[in-house]
């Protein structure tokens, strides 16, 4: 498998008085087709290192390379370009516009990528059925329940066919039920459609559903849990802790 991102010494320090170091020299490698998952307390890093990952935020040292190329110091509009060819980004709250039906909520980032109206509805519609919701085409996110809006935003996450597939903490709100529903989604599409998923997630048993595990603490990851079949394979740090 080829690697579709590294990372290498990531640093990143927040604020100009009081400095907060987010991200201490942080050297990570993404295969194509994995699902990873990172785990770790509140303020951790966790998120920043996504927004990295997702062009969403700069570094302040190091350096992220994605599908070979260096990303670093992209440009905003290169970044942006590629926010929209290679990323779909899936967050705890569903960001859906209110005012939009499911069909609308899907089609938006399409319209905006420049595809054709009447294929990104057709595109749209299938990728609610194929995420179960069919029967819930027309209706607004104040007429759907937190994991059918979810579903809707996974939905809008791979309207465009993403490479990598980024979730902070994408079932937090949601019941043991949905959020099972809304795992197995994302794992069945990123086995059809061989896209990189990665997961931060409160939810151990989420996360020992995915092929690794990351545990990061001040931002350092600290330890790296690797599925060997059935098993994970615990570096001896993590077993310690
Ligand atoms: P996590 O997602 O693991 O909870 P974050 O990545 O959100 O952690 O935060 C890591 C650290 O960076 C925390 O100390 C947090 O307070 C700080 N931080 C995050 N975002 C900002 C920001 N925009 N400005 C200043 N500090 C931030
Ligand atoms: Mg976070």
């Amino acid at each position: 498998m080829t690697n579709i991102i590294e990372i290498k010494k990531l640093r990143k320090i927040y604020g100009d008085g009081v400095e907060v170091v987010a991200l201490d020299d942080v050297d990570l490698t993404i295969k194509e087709g994995e699902v990873l998952s990172i785990v770790g307390p509140s303020g951790s890093g966790k998120s920043t290192l996504l927004n990295m990952i997702g062009l969403l935020d700069t570094p302040s040292g190091g350096e992220i390379w994605l599908k070979g190329q260096n990303i670093t110091r992209a440009t905003p509009k290169e970044r942006a370009r590629l926010r929209n060819k290679e990323l779909g980004f899936i967050f705890q709250f569903h960001h859906l516009l209110p005012e939009f039906n499911a069909v609308e909520n899907v089609m938006m980032p399409l319209l905006i990528a420049g595809v054709d109206r009447d294929e990104a509805r057709d595109r749209a519609i299938a990728l609610l059925q194929e995420v179960g919701l069919a029967d819930r085409l027309m209706n607004r996110p104040n007429q759907l329940s937190g994991g059918q809006n979810q579903r809707v935003a996974v939905a809008r996450a791979l309207a465009g066919h993403p490479s990598i597939v980024i979730g902070d903490e994408p079932t937090g709100n949601l019941d043991t039920k949905s959020s099972d529903m809304i795992y197995e989604l994302l794992r069945k599409l990123n086995r059809q459609m061989n896209q990189t998923f990665i997961l931060v997630t409160h939810d151990m048993t989420m996360a020992e559903k995915t092929d690794r595990i990351l545990r990061i603490v001040d931002g350092r990851i600290v330890c790296e849990m690797r599925r060997d079949g059935d098993e994970f394979v615990t570096q001896e740090i993590c077993r310690a802790e």
